[in-house]
């Protein structure tokens, strides 16, 4: 077995049924996601558009295509115009969802996505801040979506040690989701919560994390 294969099996084997992995293989090349895929790997991050774009057409055609980066607007079209992408993660404003709905209308197809939620500590990170996230549902204003599906949140904890401090941002991020649902009661399909990486996917998933993006405990380290 590749080590690819058993890192792999490792992590899945810590998985809960009902968690979904997406193997993070941003920086990585096309041979090593295929030892994923081989493996039985079908759900895949990336986080640059270039990057995604030039290995989706190299994989086979039932990868389930994460993007999972900081998507500038002007490469929106890019990406959808690959009609390969499942899930966009991380949709950081209501400028870029519009853009996404635009583009996806014109193209004919439903986008579907996930509004990333800032819960860190660190500022430089992308992301709605919970209050901008419950005024935007507050107001209902996904009911001017043409063609986008919100599927649910993601979230990054902050980049710490301290277990106490990413156990708080993973529970923050699960108590917006359920108050949205609270508000938003006939929302459908809003039913994802994203978060969890290498290392501290296990306690998103005791917060109730049912997808989680793992990279380098599965691909080893990245060279940037
Ligand atoms: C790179 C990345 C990951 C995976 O990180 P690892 O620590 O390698 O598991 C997960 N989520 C996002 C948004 C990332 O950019």
């Amino acid at each position: 077995m590749s080590s690819v294969a058993q890192d792999l099996d490792a992590v899945r084997g810590t998985l809960p049924k009902g968690v979904r992995l997406v193997a993070v293989s941003k920086f990585h090349p096309i041979d090593k996601l295929m030892e994923a895929y081989n493996a039985g790997q079908r759900a895949f991050g990336e986080s640059r558009v270039q990057e995604i774009v030039q290995k989706i057409p190299q994989m086979p055609s039932d990868v389930h295509w994460h993007f999972i980066g900081h998507l500038q607007t002007n490469k929106v079209r890019q990406l959808l115009a690959t009609r390969a992408i499942d899930l966009i993660e991380s949709v950081d404003s209501e400028h870029l969802l519009a853009a996404i709905d635009r583009e996806a209308e014109r193209l004919g197809i439903v986008a579907r996505v996930l509004l990333q939620v800032h819960v860190a500590a660190e500022e430089t990170k992308f992301g709605f801040s919970p209050l901008d996230l419950l005024d935007y549902f507050s107001n209902r204003r996904f009911e001017q979506l043409k063609a986008t599906h919100i599927c649910g949140i993601m979230a990054m904890a902050s980049n710490t040690d301290e277990t106490e401090r990413v156990k708080a941002d993973f529970a923050a991020a699960a108590a917006l989701k359920k108050q949205i649902i609270d508000m938003c009661p006939d929302l459908r399909g809003f039913d994802h919560l994203s978060m969890g990486m290498s290392d501290d996917y296990p306690l998103a998933i005791a917060a109730g994390a049912d997808i989680v993006r793992v990279g380098s405990k599965i691909f080893g380290l990245r060279e940037y």
